[in-house]
């Protein structure tokens, strides 16, 4: 079933400067029941906005929104459910905790604003501080706990109300790397647990890809691509899905007599497959680590290393091909010199319209 159903969502906002915004445009959109769906993108293309939509923090210039087969924002009949009547529970990067509160009483927050009596708040708290790990720290202040935990205070301010639905706004942009990796875990875990859906916005696409059952794409306003992690990185539909799910060598060739070129050298043909529909212009996308090289002499595009750049888990080799340069990653055992001729071959080459 679906839980969340997004139909023709728009949102305009009118700028001193600029005129309209349009900061979401038209976003048709379904996350189902139970499923952790993630919002994906460069800063200002439209997460934040989308989920503050679906909160009922903003109301939409054109659309509507369901949640949970009800209708809570209707443009065209002037309804807006407000936001604690969605039930639904929300993260944001900056923890939001109160800093004159203890644990206890963050979390219970939520409950007391519901007029919970206090048998109930004290169970419902407890429960939560044991599904985020904090079990015991009820009358700490935020000011004595690290990052990671003032993060699961908010996690458990977030489900103490019990929410089929959780929107979390980078919830993990302000935690340091390594703690960042182990709260996808524990979100993911939680999730599970609870049985939540959960809508998670972020710029990272790994971490997007991390925690996702199904994720979108967006750019400018717009979704760009639907699916699950695997389909959009194996059958991204365009460069830009491509070029944002991971690092990415992009050339572009000219095809002649069915062989593709590298531009700016129509003497070397590149040993990729080309298409049959291929026009004369394309754009080929590949990523660094599914480049290989190999001796001079070698089968492959001739090419010699222009840049050496020694990393901690691969070596990387700047290669011109005609007038332009690709990136390529290898193993440290792969070891060539700056200035040494080599082969280039390429793996699992994507094709995309010409794009300069
Ligand atoms: P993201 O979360 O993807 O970084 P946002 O949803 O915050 O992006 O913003 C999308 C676009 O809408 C941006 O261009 C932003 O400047 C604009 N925007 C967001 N909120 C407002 C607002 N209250 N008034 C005017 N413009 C806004
Ligand atoms: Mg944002």
């Amino acid at each position: 079933m679906d839980q969340i159903v997004l139909r023709n969502i728009t949102k305009r906002f009118a700028t001193r400067t600029m005129g309209d915004v349009t900061a979401v445009d038209h976003f048709n959109l379904s996350v189902r029941e139970g499923e952790c769906f993630s919002f994906l993108g460069p800063s200002g293309c439209g997460k934040s906005t989308t989920l503050r939509l679906i909160a009922g923090f903003e109301e939409p210039s054109e659309g509507e929104i369901e949640i949970g087969g009800r209708p809570v924002s209707v443009s065209s009949q002037n309804l807006c459910v407000p936001p604690e009547e969605r039930g639904l529970g929300m993260v944001f990067q900056s923890y939001a905790v109160w800093p004159h509160m203890n644990v206890f009483e963050n979390v219970a927050f939520p409950l007391r604003i519901q007029k919970t009596g206090r048998e109930e708040t004290g169970r419902r708290v407890k429960e939560a501080l044991e599904h985020v790990g904090l079990s015991g720290l009820e009358s700490r202040f935020p000011a004595d706990l690290s990052g990671g935990q003032q993060q699961r205070i908010a996690l458990a301010r977030a489900i103490v109300t019990r929410p089929k639905t959780l929107l979390l706004d980078e919830p993990l942009s302000n935690l340091d790397p390594m703690l960042r990796e182990s709260m996808r875990f524990e979100i993911r875990k939680l999730q599970k647990k609870l049985n939540l859906t959960v809508i998670f916005v972020t710029h990272d696409q790994a971490e997007a890809m991390a925690v996702s059952d199904r994720m979108m794409v967006c750019d400018m306003g717009k979704i760009i691509q639907t699916g699950t992690p695997e389909e959009l990185y194996n059958r991204p539909n365009s460069r830009f899905v491509y070029g944002f799910l991971g690092e990415s060598d992009f050339l572009n060739v000219v095809i002649k007599d069915g062989k593709a070129y590298a531009e700016g050298d129509l003497d070397h043909a590149l040993p990729i497959p080309v298409p049959s529909d291929a026009k004369e212009r394309m754009t080929v996308a590949t990523r660094p680590n599914l480049i290989g090289l190999s001796g001079p002499g070698e089968d492959g595009y001739p090419s010699h290393i222009e840049k050496r750049i020694f990393l901690p888990d691969s070596t990387e080799y700047l290669v011109p091909a005609g007038g332009q340069i690709l990136k390529v990653r290898t193993p440290h055992r792969v070891l060539f010199s700056e200035g040494e001729a080599c082969a280039v071959r390429f793996a699992a080459p994507v094709w995309f319209p010409y794009e300069d």
